[in-house]
């Protein structure tokens, strides 16, 4: 099955929402919906594809806030998948973000746990669960690896990484989980982060000052 994924920057923060997209079957899954995502779901309408799946990097709000204007302004509903720990924190955060306003939170379909296969439909395993916390606790690494990339929310950036002075944060955990979670992909795996530039694994392993 062909997957195509797309990059959407969206909110006050820039948050990469990315698209995983089967074309065929013109279904897709939305990975960190961000802040206003109404136009995914009016982009999705007008293409006639049916967003059949939510996944979450991890509880910041800047990642999760959109979730339920995006429920709302699908057809059908979507099946909402994140950490325990990332649902949480999203509980934890209250009802308001950097000044901005934050909608209840929906309850997720299931949790996800460290290792497991995920996908929809006749792609039912297109991604790994690789948990990788240090950032935020219960952060996700989903690793697709037919199509050579791992979404890593803000584990990793082009030359940087995750903040770690944020609740539940840890930078020995964090560069610990990026050895062992991110840097244990192949090199050319592109790296999608959820602020910022792509890279890929090989590209960090030479070039990211912290992980040296
Ligand atoms: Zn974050």
């Amino acid at each position: 099955m062909k997957l195509s994924i797309k990059q959407i920057s969206l909110g006050p923060l820039e948050t990469n929402a990315v698209l995983i997209l089967d074309e065929e079957n013109k279904q897709a899954i939305v990975v960190d919906p961000s802040f206003n995502p109404e136009p995914l779901a009016t982009w999705a309408e007008n293409e006639g594809i049916e967003i059949v799946q939510i996944w979450i990097t991890h509880g910041h709000a800047d990642h999760t806030a959109g979730v339920p204007a995006l429920m709302r302004a699908l057809p059908q509903p979507a099946d909402l998948l994140m950490s325990a720990e990332a649902y949480a924190m999203v509980q934890k955060q209250g009802t308001e973000f950097f000044g901005f306003p934050l909608e209840p939170f929906p309850k997720p379909t299931r949790f996800i746990q460290h290792g497991e296969k995920l996908g929809f439909g006749e792609n039912a395993e297109i991604a790994e669960a690789r948990f990788a916390p240090g950032h935020a606790p219960g952060s996700v690494v989903y690793y697709l690896a037919d199509a050579g990339v791992a979404i890593v929310g803000d584990v990793i950036f082009r030359a940087g990484i995750g903040r770690w002075d944020f609740e539940g944060g840890n930078f020995r955990v964090l560069t610990q989980s990026i050895q062992e979670q991110v840097f244990t992909l192949p090199d050319e795996t592109i790296l999608l982060p959820g602020h910022g530039p792509n890279t890929t694994v090989g590209w960090e392993k030479k070039h990211n000052p912290y992980l040296s």
